[in-house]
């Protein structure tokens, strides 16, 4: 089955056709710069070298067509007719409370959608207006909404409510919803096919650590807790964001430095995480090669990164009783030695113990914990689009 993995966001659209039999990608690639000059189409055919074309991209739906174009192609194509594509997984980011699992896309889930746009105004409207420009291109291609929160309405209410008012819980939805789920579901479902264990037996810690960085405590295959809150902003820091911080900072800055609403949010959006403590970039790549060269904020950017890990993982231990194995995911948590090796040090007596030789690995499936560790500290590549197209087969099926 070939399922083409549609990620709208607000100026640009990823994609990947997929053969969900022999997981491989067909072909993948990126509109950038939707509805602003300069667009372009980046698409890059199975083996082949990736083609960049310049075309005009005024919005979603001629990104969509320009899609399909590109992956009708004589020359970088991969299918002769748009009929091959058995169906279309969208990757949602905010499923709000009504969306437990994936779903067919209908018009009763189109409202849903829209009735959450509240919660997750920057996220949800592009991948509304994604799902939207591809239903009126692929009008008789099955659809299926995969959402960023579903995994983890499994965790229990003491979990996900904040200690506000319980009025604004049931005025306006405000708790803990948690994100990158499609993730932490998927590489904590290889670190049981890894272990040769039943998932249902297992505690395990999933670290996602890429850009946004979230971290979760999966208890026989469930999200009891994650670090992510109401929104994305909540947790680790992160490239950009400032994760957790004490809320009244928030009004004091604003009356300090004059910030308006927007300000304050773009502050602890953008300007803040390790770029913010750095200010180097929010690249791991760029901070720890100027943390070499002696830059001492760069260094204390990766020591904050690492501090908070390490107290997520103790904290999730707490939370399921225990743990069985520790997962490394995304840019960092798959590519970085030395994050991985300081957010763990010290934890040798929680049984948590990693070969140092064996950290050196980057991008691949490796069991990284010395021999002797009671807990198996994994590294594993995430593959977002390979997880939405196997569930997009699997909510077909049913
Ligand atoms: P996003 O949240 O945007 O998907 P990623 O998962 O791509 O982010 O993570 C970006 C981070 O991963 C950057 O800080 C970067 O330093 C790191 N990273 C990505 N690829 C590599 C690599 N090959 N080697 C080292 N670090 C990497």
């Amino acid at each position: 089955m070939k399922v083409l993995v549609i990620n709208a966001g607000s100026s640009s659209l990823k994609y990947q056709l997929i053969d969900v039999s022999s997981k491989e990608v067909l072909a993948k690639g990126l509109c950038d710069r939707i509805g602003i000059e300069g667009s372009i189409l980046k698409h890059t055919k199975s083996g082949g070298d990736p083609v960049i074309h310049e075309v005009s991209l005024p919005n979603h739906k001629v990104a969509i067509k320009e899609v399909i174009n590109a992956l009708l192609d004589k020359e970088i194509g991969v299918i002769s007719d748009v009929s091959e594509i058995d169906a279309v997984g969208h990757r949602v980011v905010h499923g709000g409370e009504k969306f437990h699992y994936s779903v067919l896309i209908d018009e009763n889930v189109m409202q849903a959608l829209k009735d959450c746009i509240e919660l997750a105004p920057l996220h949800n409207p592009p991948n509304i207006i994604g799902i939207e420009a591809c239903k009126n291109i692929l009008p008789d291609t099955p659809m299926v909404a995969v959402f960023d929160t579903a995994f983890h309405q499994t965790m229990p209410k003491h979990a996900y409510l904040y200690a506000l008012p319980y009025d604004v819980y049931e005025k306006y939805g405000v708790r803990k919803y948690g994100f990158h789920g499609t993730s932490h579901k998927y590489v904590s479902e290889r670190a049981a096919e890894m272990l040769g264990k039943p998932l249902e037996q297992l505690k395990i810690i999933t670290c996602h650590l890429g850009n946004g960085a979230s971290i979760c405590a999966v208890s026989g295959g469930k999200s009891m807790d994650t670090s992510m809150g109401f929104t994305p902003l909540a947790g680790l820091a992160m490239g950009t964001r400032s994760g957790t911080i004490d809320p009244a900072v928030i009004s004091y800055l604003m009356d300090k430095e004059k910030m308006s609403i927007k300000d304050i949010n773009d502050y602890l959006n953008k300007q803040s995480g390790v770029l913010g403590i750095s200010g180097v970039s929010s690249d791991f790549r760029d901070i720890q090669a100027a943390a070499e060269a002696g830059n001492e904020r760069a260094a204390l950017a990766i020591e904050i990164f690492c501090y908070r890990v390490k107290k997520y993982i103790g904290e999730y231990a707490a939370v399921m009783g225990g743990v069985d194995a520790v997962v490394f995911t995304a840019g960092i948590g798959e590519n970085n030695p030395l994050v991985r090796e300081k957010s763990v040090a010290g934890l040798e007596y929680m049984g948590i113990e990693i070969d140092l030789e064996k950290n050196q690995v980057k991008g691949k499936e490796l069991d990284i914990s010395k021999p002797s560790a009671k807990v198996r500290t994994l590294v594993i590549p995430t593959n977002e689009e390979l997880a939405i197209a196997k569930e997009t087969v699997a909510i077909l099926s049913k």
